[in-house]
């Protein structure tokens, strides 16, 4: 099978394997894991923040962010299509008692003038902004690079006026990779970043919210108040460090993987693709199929792919390389959408 679902898909190399094999552990519910530990203060060194902490999922990671920036009855700022607001199943209402407010982006990315307005006059009657969320890739934008100059603007806003800034930055090294920008520039002025392990990165299983050391304490009692305190985490912490060792710079094929993919299924007739940025392909069937038509078919020769954003949009399907998809996955998938758009079904 040639799976392009996602880049959660990945599986554990050899050598990331050997490394959580040999992992010393301890117990990190009382501060015992030294793999941990050194987990969380390389991701802070590397994201240039004071501290990290891991936490089980991408999603606990927005949330304890979310818990931490805000009080309830407050609005977090997000993005129509973002994530947190989209996948994240309600969890600021349930967790935080917060409400979203929604900024319509182009193509995920709102602008500072767009915040002006949400930021409403500080009058006694009004939920105020507690905090504002940027996604940087864009998932459901095609793994868009939100563009620095923008987000500069947005944090300069919300600064003057009081206002946090959390940064879903699931996949931020393929923003560094894709931008040539170190990440520790890409997330400057942002108060908290959440970054994932378990996507192109390739890990089984975490990811890391870094942030002032405050903010970190604080996180840290909200992960264990949430169920996610979590034992011998070492073993995951280990294959952790081994990604952020070997697997960043490697993000560089995934992105040129997606390149040639869009390239081939741009020639086919009947689909308009998004150019992508970096490692997601997303692509709108003009003439043909459905997208959950499309994707069925594909199964059947041996492509996994899905409707692109959950299935919202009914012809647009989406495609994302990973570290186990080749030059020639990317070939074979090119003519099998090719046959299917020919000769559906035979
Ligand atoms: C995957 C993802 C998350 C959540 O990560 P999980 O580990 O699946 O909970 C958050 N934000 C974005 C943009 C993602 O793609």
């Amino acid at each position: 099978m040639i799976d392009l679902r996602s880049d959660t898909v990945t599986l554990p190399t050899p050598g990331m394997r050997a490394a959580m094999a040999r992992a010393e552990v301890g117990d990190d519910v009382y501060g015992e894991d030294p793999t941990t530990r050194a987990l969380e203060e390389r991701a802070a060194q590397l994201l240039g923040t004071e501290a990290a902490l891991f936490v089980p999922s991408g999603t606990m990671g927005n949330q304890i962010a979310i818990a931490c920036h805000t009080r309830p009855g407050q609005e977090v700022v997000v993005e129509a299509t973002s994530h947190i607001y989209n996948v994240e199943l309600g969890t600021m209402a349930r967790f935080s008692g917060v409400q979203p407010r929604v900024l319509w982006g182009e193509r995920g990315v709102f602008t500072a003038e767009q915040l002006a307005d949400a930021l409403h006059p500080d009058l006694y009657y009004l939920s105020p902004v507690g905090l504002v969320c940027l996604e940087n890739t864009h998932n459901a934008a095609g793994g868009r690079v939100w563009p620095l100059a923008e987000a500069r603007r947005i944090l300069e806003l919300a600064h003057a006026r009081g206002v946090p800034v959390h940064l879903d930055g699931a996949r931020i090294f393929n923003a560094q990779v894709a931008t040539g920008l170190p990440v520790r520039e890409l997330v400057a002025g942002f108060d908290s970043v959440m970054f994932c392990l378990s996507k192109g990165l390739g890990c089984p299983v975490g990811s890391l919210l870094c942030g002032s050391r405050e903010l970190i304490a604080e996180a840290r009692r909200v992960r264990k108040a949430l169920g996610g305190g979590m034992r011998q985490t070492g073993m995951l912490a280990a294959a952790g460090l081994y990604a952020l060792e070997y697997h960043i710079d490697r993000l560089a094929e995934d992105h040129t993987n997606a390149r040639l993919l869009a390239e081939g299924l741009s020639q086919l007739p009947g689909l308009q693709v998004w150019p992508p940025e970096t490692n997601i392909v997303v692509f709108e069937i003009e003439e043909g199929p459905s997208a959950p038509e499309l994707c069925a078919r594909l199964r059947g020769r041996g492509v996994l792919c899905s409707p692109a954003a959950a299935g919202t949009h009914p012809r647009r399907v989406r495609m994302v390389t990973h570290l186990g998809i080749s030059r020639e996955d990317v070939v074979r998938t090119v003519d099998l959408v090719a046959g299917e758009l020919r000769s559906p079904g035979e």
